[in-house]
């Protein structure tokens, strides 16, 4: 089944770890078999031979870069321009990808139906999909890569909002972790300030979706209230089942619904099962599955009614690696096993369907029509 993957940051995967995501993933761990600056060296769970190899045809992928103040103990570029330039170096990895074949490109209505029909081809022929441009040749059909940008911060000005959307920019979350220009983040406090709400009527003007992942309360809440257009949360999962301000209330849930949202499950394993303490729990001791995911997911279905709101946004390569997923993924190949379990969890097809790509899908083609909920 095709699976959309709503949060990824494979550029920053590539750019900033010195991943090859060519490569097969033993390959990549082998190379990093003696380093240790990161707590994830040897443990990656994502390279894009074992994307094709779950079916993740698609997916939402990042330009990351933050910017932090002499006051801001968090790691970050000094200056907002040196942030835009290493976004811009993250687009030309993106590019480089584009122009090997491994990924494409989505930026609207035709390129995503492209897209779509590749893929079932694939389905339908139970053989590996091809690049319709190389027809003749054993190449890999190329991923759908939708771009945003995770933390706005490296938006120098408006100019370069603009000029971001005409490289494809589709989605902004105004803020990552942290106190930010244009929002507040997680672990930070208040509200967005002027800046923010000049960014968000520029966002409306382009056609932008706005994610909600990672505001503070107070930003979200005055975010949504001042934004007209689309919204989704990438990678967000449910407070009740785990207490943190990095996940999203009931309330917040019922609101995205309202706005017609579509909420990505994280795979992050702090953010599925409470008490997790990093670098201390393991997915052993946590007793950690992918059954979890399926908990978070069905929460905000409850909540809706229905399974018309709810996706994947997994996050696997945010960071972590196999030490801190679901102890059932060795690899991002595993989302494949979600659909087993929704139906075991007493899902019909049409609603795994729906979960597995079907939502983000519907959502990404009225927002390119023009269509307001
Ligand atoms: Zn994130």
């Amino acid at each position: 089944m095709l699976i959309f993957d709503a949060h990824l940051d494979l550029a920053m995967n590539a750019m900033e770890s010195n991943r090859d995501l060519t490569q097969p993933f033993r390959a990549i761990r082998q190379r990093e078999s003696l380093l240790t600056d990161k707590p994830d060296r040897g443990r990656g769970t994502v390279c894009l031979p074992e994307m094709r190899r779950g079916g993740i045809g698609l997916c939402v992928a990042t330009q990351i870069a933050r910017f932090v103040k002499p006051s801001n103990p968090l790691p970050g570029w000094h200056s907002p321009a040196q942030a835009w330039a290493h976004t811009q170096g993250q687009l030309a990895w993106y590019r480089s990808m584009e122009a090997a074949g491994e990924l494409v490109q989505v930026v609207d209505l035709k390129t995503l139906h492209q897209q779509l029909d590749l893929w079932s081809a694939q389905a339908q022929g139970g053989v590996q999909a091809k690049n319709a441009s190389s027809s003749g040749t054993d190449r890999p059909a190329a991923i759908g890569y939708i771009l945003s940008l995770e933390g706005a911060d490296s938006l120098i000005t408006l100019r370069h909002l603009e000029l971001a959307y005409q490289q494809g920019l589709r989605a902004v979350g105004p803020a990552h972790y942290g106190p930010g220009i244009y929002a507040q983040g997680t672990d930070a406090s208040g509200g967005i300030g002027t800046r923010g709400r000049e960014l968000l009527k520029e966002m409306e003007r382009f056609g932008l979706i706005l994610d909600v992942t990672h505001l503070c309360d107070e930003s979200f809440w005055e975010t949504v209230d001042i934004f007209h257009g689309r919204l989704w949360a990438s990678h967000s999962n449910c407070r009740a089942l785990v207490p943190h301000h990095r996940q999203l209330s009931d309330d917040q849930i019922k609101y995205l619904i309202g706005r017609d949202a579509v909420i990505g499950c994280a795979l992050d394993a702090w953010m599925l099962v409470p008490n997790w303490i990093r670098g201390q729990t393991t997915p052993i001791s946590a007793n950690l599955c992918l059954a979890q995911v399926v908990e978070h997911i069905d929460h905000i279905c409850q909540i809706a009614g229905d399974a018309r709101h709810v996706g994947l946004g997994s996050d696997l390569d945010g960071g972590f690696g196999r030490e801190q997923t679901p102890q059932d993924v060795d690899t991002i190949a595993d989302l494949a096993r979600l659909p087993e379990l929704l139906k075991g969890r007493g899902y019909g097809q049409e609603d795994i369907r729906q979960i597995a790509h079907g939502n983000f899908i519907r959502f990404l083609s009225e927002a390119w029509s023009g269509c307001r909920p």
